[in-house]
């Protein structure tokens, strides 16, 4: 089965706002068996989206579309492909009124005779549920084919997605022969693409015909495996050979599937092992802290953190001593070490991250040029510091080495835990 997707909206054209609709649709469509052939963005005009869904039904006769279903005036997506199908708008009494109550139970006031149009409907069609916001998403069939309209904003649009139209069109597929094109992401860190490639040599073919791809990052490099075409058991057991051809070649560069975070994995870990967390930062400002606190159930495991900017903090307050940064600088494998350490011992905890290096643009030297960082790692009495040149500007040089910091920790941990525990070693 194949359909077109055009989504809708001046601010996508503008590049104000990122396309994130097509992508999760794509994915989505694909991993059930559908093939999305052609997306196409147009204005919140009449004329675009009139042209634009007229072409598409008569190529492929399904599209989906996005956008244009809302209350103001630029949202007309909903009468213009009624008038595509000769279908008149219905006030639909029921939506209408259940609209209005939900109006007064958010204690959003009276409702604006505005939302009265997010009531009407195609004649013929089928309105789709929409718990996340006000306009229901519409499907309308008729003699030109499918036109499935969703709403613009992207939770809304994922909620019909799931809810919706992926278990209509699993129903209208049924007894057919389907093949869907599935994926997995394995994530790494700590390797250049080159030399991950290099480590990868010849597993193309022992994957076969499941394909590699490489997605690199500033946290890393991503590797998505893809089953193209295949009915979906083949599929996933395709996939899953290939993960384990390739897990073994990878290591301990690897860390999580999917949309795994680092923080998570290295938060697990202290937890399990009974660690407490503390971070003492300088040239990421906090960046780590971030990182971590952005993980839900972070408090069971990390306490806190020093940002150690100035050298009078850490001096005064991080305990690092006036002689070492005398002698070594600010930026120095010492004065890293010292850092870890002295935020451990003030916040009484285990386990410690400390960052201190040149973020630029300015402030480089010839022996300590813009990219060099100290990242320091402290788990119990054992400590680990590795000086790293990192590419990139002021942002990039910051988030890499906040990513270097939390996998320096996550070494540690794996050799200080690794004999009992396989998730953290290799
Ligand atoms: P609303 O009821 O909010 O008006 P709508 O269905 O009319 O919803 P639009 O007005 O087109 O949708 O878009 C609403 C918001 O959703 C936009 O401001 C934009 O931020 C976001 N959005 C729209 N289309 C996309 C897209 N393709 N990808 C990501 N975000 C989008
Ligand atoms: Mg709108």
């Amino acid at each position: 089965m194949e359909l077109e997707l055009v989504t809708i909206g001046n601010e996508l054209l503008l590049g104000f706002t990122l396309d994130t609709n097509t992508a999760e649709l794509a994915t989505a469509l694909n991993a059930v068996g559908v093939r999305l052939v052609r997306s196409t963005t147009v204005a919140d005009t009449p004329d675009a989206i009139r042209d634009a869904v007229r072409d598409a039904l008569a190529r492929t006769g399904f599209v989906v579309t996005t956008g244009g279903l809302g209350p103001t005036r630029d949202d007309v997506t909903k009468k213009v492909v009624a008038d595509l199908f000769g279908a008149p708008l219905d006030l639909d009494a029921e939506y209408l009124e259940e609209l209005r109550k939900r109006f007064e139970r958010l204690g959003r006031g009276p409702m604006s005779e505005k939302n009265r149009s997010q009531a009407e409907i195609p004649r013929g069609a089928v309105a789709l549920q929409n718990p996340r916001g006000t306009a229901p998403g519409v499907w309308l069939e008729g003699p030109p084919g499918v036109v499935v309209m969703l709403p613009g904003v992207p939770h809304e649009m994922r909620g019909l997605l799931e809810t919706e139209l992926v278990p209509r069109l699993v129903r209208r597929m049924a007894g057919s022969d389907t093949t869907v094109t599935r994926s997995r992401l394995l994530r790494t860190t700590g390797i250049a693409e080159s030399s991950l490639a290099d480590e990868l040599e010849g597993v193309d073919e022992r994957i076969a015909p499941v394909t590699l791809a490489y997605l690199p990052s500033l946290e890393g490099v991503d590797l998505r495996l893809t089953a193209w075409h295949m009915a979906a058991a083949a599929a996933d057991a395709a996939l899953e050979d290939a993960v384990q051809a390739i897990l073994p070649l990878l290591g301990r560069r690897y860390y999580a599937e999917a949309d795994g975070d680092l923080a998570a994995v290295v938060l697990d870990g202290l937890g399990r092992a009974g660690h407490r967390l503390a971070t003492a930062e300088s040239c990421t400002g906090g960046l780590l802290g971030e990182r971590i606190t952005a993980i839900g159930g972070s408090s069971a495991v990390y306490v806190g953190g020093v940002v150690a900017y100035a050298n009078e903090v850490k001096g005064g307050v991080l305990e690092v001593s006036p002689d070492i940064l005398e002698r070594h600088g600010a930026v120095s494998e010492e004065v890293a070490r010292a850092m870890a350490r002295g935020v451990a011992e003030r916040l009484g905890v285990s386990a410690a991250m400390a960052v201190t290096g040149v973020a630029g643009p300015g402030g480089g030297t010839p022996d300590k040029p813009v990219g060099t960082v100290y990242v320091a790692a402290r788990l119990g009495d054992a400590d680990r510091v590795v000086r790293l040149g990192l590419s990139g500007d002021r942002d990039a040089v910051r988030r890499r080495s906040a990513q270097a910091a939390l996998d320096l920790l996550r070494g540690l941990l794996a050799r200080s835990v690794g004999a009992e525990d396989p998730g953290l070693a290799g």
